[in-house]
C-alpha cells in the first residue's frame, strides 16, 4: 500500500505522454477538478458536519475572477488565482461570520441561499456577460510550456489536486486537525479543552472555499470561457453527491466519488435520452436514486469498501524522549483557588442550582454530594463557563470569571469531565488525550500542512501516553475511544483532563459504571494526585469512595446547599440522612 500514491500520482502526471485518447485526459482533468471541490466538502461536511449546498458558488468566484481580470485587464493567470483566491477566502471569512454560529438546520438553507445569491449575479451582471458569460480566456503557459491544450493543463491539475489531498491528510493529523474533526461531537467538550469551536468551523469552511476557488481557476483555463451554469446550486448538491458517495470523511473517497458521477454523468447523458426518447436532466433523478441506496447500504460510501482490505493505519510511536510540554506555574498549597458566590442557575421556572456557595483552596479535595437532581452537574457547568449564571459570581484566584466561555476558564487551568462521557468515538484513546493538550501547544494549519510541526506532536503524544500511563490504561492507546467500555471510557476522560495540566481538575461521577478493580485503580491515582498538591472537586454517588478522598464535603439537594463539613460531620447529619433516605431507598 505504500506505493499506491506514489503510483497513482505518476500515473496522473504522465497520463497525457501516454497514447490515450483526448477524451480520457478532458474526463481525468473534470475528474481532477471535481476532486478538489469534493476534498473541501469532505473536509467540512464529512469532518466537520458543516453541510454546504454552496460551493458551486465559490468555483465560479475562482473561474469569473480569472475570466474578467485575463480579458478585460491582460492580468498573468498567477495573480488571478492570487486575486480570485483572495476573494473567495474573504467571501467565506465573511459569510461564514454570518451563517456558521447558526445551529441545524440553517447552516444548510444559508448555503442554498447564498449559493443561489452569487450564481444570480454572475449571471445578471453586464460586466460578467450575462447568461453568455465570458469568452476568448487566453491560454496560460509556464515557463515556456504550453497550457491550453487538455494534455498540456492536465499535469498542473493533478499535481495541484494531489497536493491538496496531502495537505488534506496532514492537517487532519494534527493539532488543528483534531480541533476540526472533534466539530461533529457538538461544542461542550472541544470547549472545555480549550479549543474556539468557531474559529476551526470558519477554518474548514475557508479552506473549503479556497479548494473550490482553485478548482474554478483551473476550470476557466481548461474551458477557456466561463458562463453562469455550472456554478449553481444543482452543481452544488451534485459536489456534495460526491463527496457522500465517496466516504464522507475519507480524503480519497473525494476522488473516488468525484471520478464515479463524472463518468456514471457522462455514460448516462448519453444512455438515458436514447432510454427515454426525450431529452433532459434526467442523470439527476438517477443520482438522487443512487444517493438514497448509497446512504442506506453503505453509508460510509464508496470508499469504505477499499478502506475494508486495507490495514488500519497504527501511529508509528516515534515520541519517545521527546522533551516534556510546558506546565504551568502551580498555586501554592493553601492559596485561595475557588470561590463559588451565591451561584445561581435558572432553567425557566426552575432554580436548578439555588444561590450555592462554598470555597476551595489548593490541594484541597471536596466533595459534591447529593440526589439525582439536585444541581451537582449544573454547579458544575457554572464554574467551567459550559452555563452562563443566572446570579452570583465565581472567582478564580481572586478574579471573577463568570460569564467567561469554558475555554477561558480551561485556559486559566480549569479541567474537567463529563457526567455523560464526552469524547471522539473515530479517534484513538491518544488522540483523544492528546485534545487535552492543545491548549499546551501551538501549530497551526500551515504548519499542520507543511510537516513543521512534528516535533511538538511527538511532545503532545507523549505527554498523552504519560496521563494514559498513569491512569493505566497505555496499553489500549491505540484502540478507538468509542470501542471501549464505559469504565475505560471514564478514565480516558481523566487522562484527558490531565493532559491540560490543570490547577483544578473537576470530577463528575468519575466512578460510576466502574468496575471494582477499576474503582480502586481510580481512587489510588486521585490520592496519588492529591499528594502531588492537585485541587479536586468531585461528584460522586459511592460513599466509601467519596469519604475515603474528600477532605470536605458539600451536601446538596433541590439545587441549595444541605450542609458543608468534613466526611465525618457530614455522615452524622440528620439532614444528609432525611435527603438520602428520602430520594433512595
Ligand atoms: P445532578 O447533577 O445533581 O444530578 P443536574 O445539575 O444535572 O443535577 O440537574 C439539576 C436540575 O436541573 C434537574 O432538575 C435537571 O432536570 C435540570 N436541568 C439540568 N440541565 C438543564 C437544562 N439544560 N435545561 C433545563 N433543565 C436542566
Ligand atoms: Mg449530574
Amino acid at each position: 500500500m505504500r506505493f499506491a500514491f506514489p503510483a497513482f500520482a505518476a500515473l496522473m502526471l504522465l497520463l497525457p505522454a501516454l497514447p490515450v485518447p483526448d477524451f480520457w485526459i478532458t474526463q481525468s482533468i473534470y475528474i481532477g477538478l471535481y476532486s478538489m471541490v469534493a476534498l473541501g466538502l469532505v473536509l467540512l461536511t464529512g469532518v466537520a458536519g458543516l453541510t454546504s449546498f454552496g460551493q458551486a458558488a465559490f468555483v465560479g468566484i475562482g473561474a469569473y475572477t480569472a475570466a474578467f481580470l485575463a480579458t478585460k485587464l491582460g492580468v498573468s493567470p498567477w495573480l488571478t488565482l492570487l486575486i480570485g483566491a483572495s476573494l473567495s477566502v474573504a467571501t467565506a471569512l465573511l459569510l461564514g461570520a454570518l451563517t456558521l454560529r447558526m445551529s441545524g438546520h440553517y447552516l444548510p438553507l444559508a448555503t442554498i441561499a447564498w449559493g443561489l445569491a452569487l450564481n444570480y449575479t454572475m449571471a445578471n451582471m453586464e460586466w460578467l456577460g450575462k447568461y453568455d458569460g465570458i469568452l476568448g480566456i487566453p491560454p496560460m503557459s509556464i515557463f515556456g510550456v504550453d497550457l491550453g491544450t487538455g494534455r498540456g493543463l492536465h499535469p498542473l491539475v493533478w499535481v495541484i489536486a494531489l497536493l491538496a489531498a496531502l495537505a488534506v491528510i496532514r492537517l487532519l493529523d494534527s493539532r488543528p486537525g483534531r480541533a476540526i474533526r472533534s466539530l461533529k461531537n457538538g461544542s461542550t467538550m472541544a470547549e472545555a479543552m480549550g479549543i474556539s469551536t468557531f474559529r476551526y468551523k470558519l477554518t474548514a469552511f475557508v479552506l473549503a472555499a479556497l479548494l473550490a476557488a482553485v478548482s474554478g481557476w483551473l476550470f476557466a483555463h481548461f474551458q477557456r470561457s466561463v458562463s453562469p451554469s455550472p456554478f449553481g446550486v444543482n452543481k452544488g448538491i451534485e459536489y456534495l453527491f460526491m463527496a457522500v458517495l465517496g466516504g464522507v470523511g475519507q480524503v480519497w473517497g473525494a476522488f473516488l466519488g468525484s471520478a464515479v458521477v463524472r463518468l456514471v454523468e457522462d455514460e448516462l447523458q448519453v444512455l438515458l435520452p436514447q432510454l427515454i426518447g426525450t431529452s433532459g436532466n434526467f442523470e439527476t433523478i438517477v443520482f438522487g436514486i443512487v444517493l438514497v441506496v448509497v446512504l442506506k447500504y453503505a453509508p460510509d460510501g464508496l470508499w469504505s469498501f477499499v478502506g475494508r482490505w486495507r490495514p488500519a493505519p497504527v501511529r508509528r510511536k516515534d515520541w519517545d524522549g521527546a522533551p516534556p510540554l510546558a506546565q504551568r506555574d502551580k498555586p501554592a498549597r493553601g492559596e485561595r483557588l475557588l470561590e463559588v458566590d451565591a451561584v445561581r442557575k435558572q432553567f425557566g421556572g426552575l432554580v436548578a442550582v439555588n444561590d450555592v456557595s462554598f470555597e476551595m483552596h489548593a490541594g484541597d479535595i471536596v466533595a459534591l454530594i447529593g440526589p439525582n437532581g439536585a444541581g451537582k452537574s449544573t454547579t458544575f457547568n457554572l464554574i467551567t463557563g459550559v452555563l452562563s449564571l443566572s446570579a452570583g459570581a465565581v472567582r478564580w484566584r481572586g478574579q471573577s470569571i463568570g460569564g467567561q466561555p469554558s475555554r477561558e476558564t480551561a485556559r486559566l487551568g480549569i479541567s474537567r469531565t463529563f457526567q455523560h462521557v464526552k469524547m471522539i468515538p473515530e479517534m484513538t484513546v491518544l488522540e483523544n488525550v492528546a485534545l487535552g493538550a492543545y491548549g499546551r501547544s501551538k501549530a497551526g494549519v500551515v504548519q499542520a500542512m507543511l510537516r513543521l510541526d512534528r516535533a511538538e506532536e511527538r511532545q503532545v503524544f507523549a505527554e498523552a501516553e504519560r496521563q494514559l500511563t498513569r491512569i493505566g490504561m497505555a496499553d489500549r492507546m491505540h484502540e478507538l475511544a468509542g470501542n471501549l467500555p464505559l469504565g475505560p471510557q471514564r478514565l480516558m476522560e481523566i487522562a484527558r483532563a490531565l493532559a491540560t495540566d490543570p490547577a483544578l481538575l473537576l470530577l463528575d461521577e468519575p466512578a460510576a459504571g466502574l468496575r471494582h478493580h477499576e474503582k480502586q485503580a481510580l481512587a489510588g491515582v486521585l490520592r496519588q494526585l492529591k499528594a502531588e498538591g492537585m485541587s479536586l472537586l468531585l461528584v460522586e454517588h459511592d460513599m466509601d469512595f467519596v469519604m475515603n478522598l474528600a477532605d470536605r464535603v458539600v451536601v446538596m439537594e433541590f439545587g441549595t446547599r444541605l450542609i458543608e463539613g468534613t466526611p465525618a460531620e457530614v455522615q452524622a447529619s440528620p439532614a444528609v440522612r432525611a435527603a438520602y433516605l428520602g430520594t433512595e431507598h
